[in-house]
């Protein structure tokens, strides 16, 4: 597709809404600005008003009103909600995910018990494998899980757009690696891992996988059981809608749940909690990676997040989230490139998921201006990279004509070198 003006881009985005199966969702989330163009879906995903009505009601009524006998129900919705997520998102059969924690802690409690029963296997199975570019949380973690065991983080270099090469990452995966944790969505450039290679890599080397879905859950297809997947972990404030430090989510495959401990033995992961007996003894399945006491109005909200996932259908939100960042390759390929802009996301749809990463010397003030000045909330991720995120339900292809025009407008008249654009903040 060529889009030869700006008036012919808003025409192609017109045309695209009338015609997106999914449009009608854009009004099930809380726009207070509809003039502002929200395109850090994500980083932190829209309200739902369904979530704001719902976590009212549960602050009133089932703490309000019933108070300590609201546990009664509230005590297996970490679970419940877990299987729903896995059913709608993350082709998981039910009792194999727990909504629970941050992302980081069930990373660490999964690659704790990972690289634990390896080495009680293997003494010479010490070995963690992930590439450069991963998410800092996930390598600060791995690197202090390697060292605790004596072990090694081995680190792929990844291609800054493309992300790990496959050549080099099993070339790194001997008969010494116990874990490979990789991101499925990179964060940065926004590359989608071959899940299922991979895992059939690790499998054959002897080594567990362990994927971080944060970026992926919501926005592609992810078959965890389908193709063999040991391990995973995401978070749910991003393409779930969750909320601001709403409860992570972990999953580990059925088979493999009895034989990992937790390095955290919670109460919550007692096969009988209420016994308050004087060891711990660990529940069966996936229930053993709890620790403490889960929150309730963020469960509350993964549950929400999810059901809007689930009725708009996974395989529909893909084909919006490759349609909206199409569209929007397209109008950077034709507006934003004569500017200095470079697409630094992967251009075949199928390797990439949701957002698109630019490339621009000035990325850092361009983010700063078009939040301060223009109304576009991207975000900026160093060195030199402006991140779109066009989230799927909650964004109209008219957003993303409009949001060029703005950047554009913004660009060509250097509003962004103007003094009070170093004023914004970045989260
Ligand atoms: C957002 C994100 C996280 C966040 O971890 P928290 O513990 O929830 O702060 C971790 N990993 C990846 C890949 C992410 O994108």
């Amino acid at each position: 597709m060529t889009i030869g003006s700006e008036d012919r881009a808003l025409a192609t985005a017109a045309a695209l809404d009338a015609s997106d199966p999914l449009a009608r969702f854009v009004d099930r989330f809380v726009v207070d600005d509809p003039e502002l163009i929200y395109l850090d879906g994500n980083s932190l995903g829209r309200l739902p008003r369904a979530t704001a009505e719902r976590l009212a009601e549960l602050v009133r009524t089932e703490w309000g009103s019933g108070l300590v006998r609201s546990w009664e129900h509230w005590i297996d919705l970490p679970a419940e909600v877990g299987d729903r997520l896995g059913a709608a998102l993350l082709g998981a059969a039910p009792g194999q995910v727990l909504v629970a924690d941050s992302v980081t802690v069930n990373l660490y409690k999964l690659a704790m018990a990972a690289l634990d029963r390896a080495v009680a296997t293997d003494p010479a199975r010490r070995v963690l494998v992930t590439d450069d570019d991963n998410f800092p949380t996930d390598r600060y973690v791995l690197a202090a899980v390697a060292a605790r065991f004596g072990g090694e983080l081995r680190i792929v270099p990844s291609d800054p757009v493309h992300g790990p090469d496959p050549e080099r990452l099993a070339a790194a995966v001997g008969p010494d690696v116990a874990v490979v944790s990789l991101s499925h969505v990179a964060y940065r450039s926004g590359a989608m891992a071959d899940m299922a290679a991979v895992n059939e890599m690790a499998r054959a080397a002897g080594a567990l996988t362990l994927w971080d879905l944060s970026h992926a859950a919501g926005s592609v297809m992810i078959d965890l059981d389908g193709t063999g997947a040991d391990l995973a972990v995401g978070c749910t404030y991003k393409y779930l809608n969750a909320g601001p430090g709403a409860p992570a989510y972990l999953y580990v495959r059925r088979d493999l749940s009895d034989r990992l401990a937790s390095p955290i033995p919670g109460w919550f992961a007692a096969a009988d909690q209420f016994a308050m007996g004087p060891t711990f003894d660990p529940l069966g399945g996936v229930g053993r990676f709890a620790a403490g006491t889960p929150s309730m109005l963020g469960v509350t909200a993964v549950d929400e997040g999810v059901r809007l996932l689930a009725e708009a259908g996974i395989e529909s939100v893909r084909a919006k989230g490759v349609a909206l960042t199409s569209f929007l390759i397209d109008l950077v390929d034709d507006r934003l490139a004569p500017l200095g802009f470079e697409v630094a996301t992967p251009r075949d749809a199928t390797r990439r998921g949701a957002h698109v990463s630019l490339a621009h010397p000035e990325a850092q003030p361009i983010c700063e201006a078009l939040i301060g000045q223009a109304g576009v909330v991207g975000d900026f991720r160093a060195p030199d990279r402006l991140r779109l995120g066009p989230a799927p339900l909650s964004t109209r292809y008219a957003h993303v004509a409009e949001a060029i025009d703005r950047v554009v407008a913004l660009v060509e008249a250097g509003g962004h070198l103007a003094p009070e654009a170093s004023a914004g903040s970045d989260h």
